[in-house]
């Protein structure tokens, strides 16, 4: 007999991941050209050159045993220090080395502070739409998911949704800036108004509600979009970041958690986030991807790339007549679908052996997700299906 949760998970594959297979399998029959896939959010554009440049670096330098040794369980202490330096350089703020978790990318980080923030009974509110792994993370961590419904006009934050739902057994709240799946991103006036209501809820209810920032996409932000700072304008702010997307290496998994000294009792937060990472069996990120991200972290690959995606698929579509909202950053736009029903839609385009990912996937009906990290042939062969499909729905 083995565990019904662990085994649902590993049983049912996302809508994402269903559609991609979907993809493969048929490109194998019609031709990689003629499917139109925006599943997945994989980066397409290569990593920087000193990326590759340092990993050859390293492999000759070092020591292989310390290369590819354990490092501390936390994360090496002078690559933690050198990622600190940076943080604090950026953000304008005092940060240490000694207050970063290295972890495999941010998945693994959500999921060490979810466990290292929830007892059983707890609650953590997500925004709609939202990374549908929250789902899983959170119920892992022994809590249950509260999802504020999407506000679908700019993709801010529901306020009234959001107090509603705030209570005494609230361990967190997450939010996911700049956004997967909308692609908007939360303005320094939203955050602000979510500080001052959490810190009002955090005295009522005598327990701090920390806010976990998921912040992967950081780095993606267009036309000079701001990325407000959490920990700025929230005290018991976490932030969780990875190089998946910046740096275009998700497939090394490498990330981290940052745990400010002004959280409430910011030492037994840390000490918990360790001890998750214990408990999941993440301790020490690997090696030499860890020296790896201390030499890159001030670069990201060439990202204007995403923005010229941005820019091309939204003019298109909305000259078609889709509602696109107007996407600030990450590799993903959310149209309306033509038709309520966004699954009926997706399955209407995947006939077309257009691939996108129904927004119901994402806590969020009516909407469908089009990731852009694609090369740009995709995008331009994908549009007279997109056309034909608005003529049809529209
Ligand atoms: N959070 C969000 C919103 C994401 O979109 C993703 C990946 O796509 C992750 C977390 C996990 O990223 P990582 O590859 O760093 O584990």
């Amino acid at each position: 007999m083995v565990n019904r949760d662990m085994l649902a998970y590993g049983q049912a594959r996302s809508v994402i991941r269903e559609l991609f297979e979907y993809g493969r399998q048929r490109a194998a029959v019609v031709g990689e050209e003629h499917v139109y896939d925006f599943s997945l959010g994989n980066p397409s554009v290569a990593p920087p050159p000193e990326v590759e440049e340092t990993i050859r670096r390293l492999v000759s330098e070092r020591d292989p045993c310390a290369l590819h040794g354990y490092t501390s369980a936390p994360g090496d202490p002078a690559v933690r220090e050198r990622i600190a330096a940076s943080l604090s350089r950026r953000f304008g703020t005092v940060c240490k080395g000694e207050e970063l978790y290295l972890t495999c990318g941010a998945a693994a980080g959500l999921c060490c502070c979810l466990c290292a923030l929830c007892q059983p009974g707890d609650e953590v509110i997500t925004f709609a739409p939202l990374f549908p792994e929250y789902g899983v993370f959170i119920r892992t961590a022994g809590a249950a998911m509260k999802v504020c419904p999407a506000e679908t006009e700019a993709f801010q934050i529901d306020f009234a949704a959001l107090e509603a739902l705030l209570s005494p057994k609230t361990a967190a709240v997450i939010v996911n800036s700049p956004n997967n799946p909308s692609g908007a991103v939360y303005s320094e006036a939203t955050l602000k108004r979510l500080a001052a209501l959490l810190e009002e809820k955090s005295r009522a209810f005598g327990r701090p509600v920390y806010l976990i920032s998921d912040e992967p996409y950081r780095e993606i932000a267009f036309a000079g979009t701001d990325v407000p700072w959490l920990p700025r304008l929230y005290r018991d702010t976490l932030v969780v970041y990875s190089w998946s997307k910046s740096l275009s290496l998700p497939g090394e998994r490498i990330g981290y958690v940052y745990v400010p000294a002004q959280v409430t009792e910011s030492a037994q937060v840390y000490a918990a986030v360790a001890g998750a990472g214990r408990a999941l069996g993440y301790v020490c990120a690997p090696s030499l991807i860890q020296r790896l991200a201390a030499a890159c972290c001030d670069l990201t690959a060439d990202l204007t790339v995403y923005e010229e995606n941005a820019r091309l698929l939204t003019r298109e579509l909305r000259e078609m007549g889709y509602h696109v909202p107007r996407p600030q950053g990450t590799f993903y736009l959310f149209p309306r679908s033509p038709i309520p029903d966004d699954a009926a839609f997706s399955r209407a385009a995947q006939a077309l052996d257009l691939l996108i990912v129904p927004g119901s996937g994402f806590h969020c009906p009516g909407h469908v997700r089009i990731a852009f990290c694609v090369p740009r042939r995709r995008i331009e062969g994908a549009l007279p299906v997109f056309r034909a499909l608005a003529q049809r729905y529209l």
